[in-house]
């Protein structure tokens, strides 16, 4: 008799606050964009409030005191803050001086406007390594949620997190300091994404719906991120310099993407998850209340 039963999981959801010309290929591009497509992040909150759902959004402060008021009512509302950085840079391209002085910068500006304390973060690109992890800590940070266990992705960097403990499936901590990494699902031996942003946008819906299915059976925990434009009712503008890649990226699967996120809340629900926040976990792990 198999008497094995998996503990209830824990569900993250999350956005980065970022607008359109923040993305990677955009800002590269040098285009001048105006649209943010930050309607996205509002249409977001939404589904999640209709479903109870508290997020967590991290934010780029270079633009975020043109977002404060909106900010503040989510915050109202239960969901939590943390810092995406000063500019939508990833870390492993800035010396660790640099980084160590724009994130001191960006959480103390994120505190004093929101009146809450700031303690976690999530690199640009995920473009963490393990030097700028360690700086984390050192600068007042209790977690992070960066990490991306996908060879392929752009930015990647393997990452030794022997000195951790390994608490749940995708959840590692060391003195007091935690790292909520991107959930991924294993097939032939390789790590797929299956946390929400571009991964479950446009990957084949059939592969990535059964790859989602399988891991909410075996993991504990699961993270979905995602970025304002994914969810955006308006139109992308028109870039004719992107690389046919980059253009793939963008557009692929916009439309159906709230129907995926709602599917991914209902197989959720289903195998019966907590939604969580990260701050709500760490509290719990040591007893403190971050505000
Ligand atoms: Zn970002």
């Amino acid at each position: 008799m198999n008497t094995k039963t998996k503990n209830p999981g824990k569900a993250f959801f999350t956005i980065d606050v970022e607008r359109f010309s923040d993305t990677e290929c955009i800002y590269k591009s040098e285009v001048p964009v105006k649209q943010t497509m930050l309607d996205g992040l509002d249409r977001y909150m939404e589904i999640l409030n209709n479903h109870n759902i508290k997020a967590t959004l991290f934010v780029l402060t270079d633009f975020a005191d043109e977002i404060a008021n909106g900010l503040k009512k989510h915050l109202a509302n239960g969901h939590k803050i943390a810092l995406h950085g000063e500019r939508h840079i990833p870390p492993k391209l800035l010396s660790d001086n640099e980084f160590e002085s724009q994130i001191t910068r960006a959480k103390s500006k994120l505190e004093d406007m929101l009146g809450t304390r700031v303690i976690g973060y999530r690199a640009p690109c995920f473009g963490i390594d393990r030097q700028k992890l360690d700086i984390l800590q050192k600068s007042g940070f209790l977690y992070d949620s960066s990490l991306m266990g996908f060879s392929k992705a752009r930015h990647n960097t393997e990452i030794d997190m022997s000195d951790f403990k390994k608490i749940s499936t995708s959840t590692f901590e060391k003195n007091g300091f935690f790292e909520f990494a991107m959930s991924t699902e294993k097939i032939f031996g390789f790590n797929f994404p299956v946390s929400g942003g571009g991964y479950v946008r446009i990957s084949n819906w059939l592969f990535t719906r059964f790859m989602l299915k399988k891991h909410f059976i075996r993991s504990d925990d699961y993270v979905f991120y995602s970025h304002p434009f994914e969810f955006s009712k308006e139109k992308l503008p028109k870039i004719k310099t992107l690389k046919s890649y980059d253009k793939y990226y963008l557009q692929c699967g916009l439309s159906s993407y709230v129907k995926k996120l709602e599917f991914i809340i209902k197989q959720l629900q289903k195998n019966g998850y907590n939604f969580s926040t990260f701050e709500d976990e760490i509290q719990k792990s040591n007893g403190v209340i971050y505000k």
